[in-house]
């Protein structure tokens, strides 16, 4: 009696754990396997089984019926800055100030994250710990959007002597080992979940690789970074810096144009993650106009955007392991996977391409076995696209219908 009443309980508190089967025309994942008639059989935020056929949907379950589409795993933008906001029609005035309005605007660019199919990001660097109030808002469920992992204040190097500023580390910004331990324990502290590292000059429409930071400075980064249990992603885009942020340690090494073979191949030999980001160089010289960009700049961005493709395709041929990385901000949400046809054009398939948003993505995130991949105990983090993603890539770039994220249908533009 104490049993039955046990179990009464039990079903009336999880009103959510019905089980859902989506049935697909095929699903494709990043090993380049293709299943028909595809079954994904979803429980609460979780894949419970993938199967085959009628007889893999389970008694009693609701079906969704998704047959005119692929189904691929819900994809990683590891390279994000969420709260970086500008309004396109007025892209002259600066975004909002105030932590809220930061949040509140940024909402949006959550929106168009996910209806690339984009259902994890990691997102590198925010102010005033904006990306926490996101990532937070977003896991209680008052904010619709990505699965975040998120580094408050990148750490940047700061140019002026300590007697003329106060010794305590504002704003990530440091001068010595001793303000990097100071402010990689802040970050911790505020609820970071990775550490960022700016080592070189160059962003927006600075194409400079100026290292910043020593190579000892990123390692004692790296090893203070790993103290914590946290890891460090390093921004280098210039050749020394990439290979220094390697050497030290980072799990990832963001950007680098034109590092050299032997440093290719000391870089395959290791485990550190390369994302590219290709495709941000082009967004800057789309939008330059609206950015206030002059055509010097625009030709510095496009030769820098041709030299990391290049470095792209050379690491991919050394054995580099590629992550997707869209490096968005402002309007450039809703592009976040565009940088799929860059891989593409740098020699990978579209499946190898298709790994760097999912299974590569994954591992760098240090979560191989909850994301990027439909298998048991994975989040039910799903895309239908429409078309053969192993065939063309822009299947997954242009032609996402539906998405779900954690079991919660996030997106649904399928046309009756
Ligand atoms: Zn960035």
């Amino acid at each position: 009696m104490r049993i039955v009443l046990f179990a009464f309980v039990i079903a009336a508190r999880l009103p959510a754990q019905q089980i859902t089967a989506l049935r697909f025309g095929h699903m494709v994942d990043a090993s380049g396997r293709s299943t028909p008639d595809a079954v994904i059989v979803v429980q609460g935020d979780t894949i419970v089984s993938v199967g085959s056929g009628s007889r893999a949907v389970p008694a009693g379950a609701r079906v969704v019926d998704l047959r005119r589409y692929t189904a691929i795993p819900g994809l990683i933008d590891v390279h994000t800055h969420m709260t970086y906001w500008r309004d396109k029609a007025n892209p002259s005035v600066p975004g909002p100030r105030s932590k809220d309005s930061v949040v509140m605007a940024a909402a949006a660019n959550a929106l168009k994250t996910l209806e690339t199919g984009v259902t994890t990001v990691r997102d590198l660097g925010a102010s005033n710990y904006t990306d926490i109030a996101m990532r937070d808002s977003i896991n209680k469920g008052v904010m619709i959007g990505p699965r975040m992992f998120v580094a408050g204040f990148g750490l940047s190097k700061l140019m002026v002597p300590r007697e003329t500023t106060p010794s305590v580390p504002a704003r990530g910004r440091v001068r010595d080992t001793a303000e990097i331990r100071v402010a990689i324990k802040a970050q911790v502290d505020a609820g970071a979940d990775w550490i960022k590292m700016y080592g070189s000059s160059g962003s927006f429409q600075n194409v400079t690789g100026v290292q910043t930071f020593t190579d000892d400075e990123m390692r004692v980064a790296a090893e203070v970074a790993h103290s914590y249990h946290k890891p460090i992603a390093i921004h280098s885009y210039g050749e020394s810096g990439g290979r220094a942020a390697m050497r030290a340690g980072a799990e990832s090494v963001e950007h680098p144009a034109g590092v050299d073979d032997a440093t290719l191949a000391e870089w395959a030999r290791t485990r550190t993650m390369y994302v590219p980001t290709i495709d941000h160089n082009r967004f800057y010289a789309e939008n330059a106009a609206l950015l206030g960009y002059n055509a010097k700049q625009v030709a510095e961005l496009d030769s820098f955007r041709l030299l990391n493709l290049a470095t792209a395709r050379r690491a991919n041929a050394a054995g580099i392991k590629l992550a997707m990385g869209s490096d968005a901000v402002y309007w450039m949400f809703g592009e976040n996977t565009r940088e799929l046809g860059w891989f593409v054009k740098a020699g990978m398939s579209p499946a190898q391409s298709l790994a760097t948003a999912t299974t590569n993505a994954a591992e760098l995130l240090g979560l191989p076995t909850k994301l990027g991949k439909i298998a048991p105990g994975f989040y039910a983090d799903i895309v239908a696209v429409e078309g053969d993603p192993l065939r063309d890539i822009n299947v997954v770039i242009d032609k996402v219908r539906w998405v779900m994220k954690g079991g919660l249908v996030v997106v649904d533009k399928r046309t009756p």
